[in-house]
């Protein structure tokens, strides 16, 4: 019988969609406020001194000092820090 072939099928479909719906934007909320935490400016000024200096800071790949801010998804109230010249995420700051 074709219905009870398709069955098993919109099964793991419903699946799939919980799991993309719920479960991996709540995965990666969750890395983005831990690599928040971890990967602040306080470290970045830590691990690259000489490329933070004035007030300016400078990208660790290219050393372009063009760089941008961007927010990471809408709950998170998390900001990355990135180079608009090769595309790195610096660092990350919380939104306040
Ligand atoms: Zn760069």
């Amino acid at each position: 019988m074709l219905q009870s072939f398709f069955v098993p099928f919109v099964i793991l479909l419903c699946i799939a969609a919980f799991v993309f719906a719920f479960v991996a934007p709540m995965v990666a909320a969750y890395k983005v406020q831990r690599d928040a935490k971890r990967y602040d400016f306080h470290w970045y000024q830590q691990e690259f001194p000489d490329l933070v200096k004035d007030g300016r800071v400078a990208c660790y790949q290219c050393r372009s000092k063009h760089l941008g801010v961007e927010r990471k998804m809408n709950h998170s109230y998390v900001r990355s820090h990135y180079c608009r010249s090769c595309g790195t995420t610096l660092y990350y700051s919380k939104e306040h």
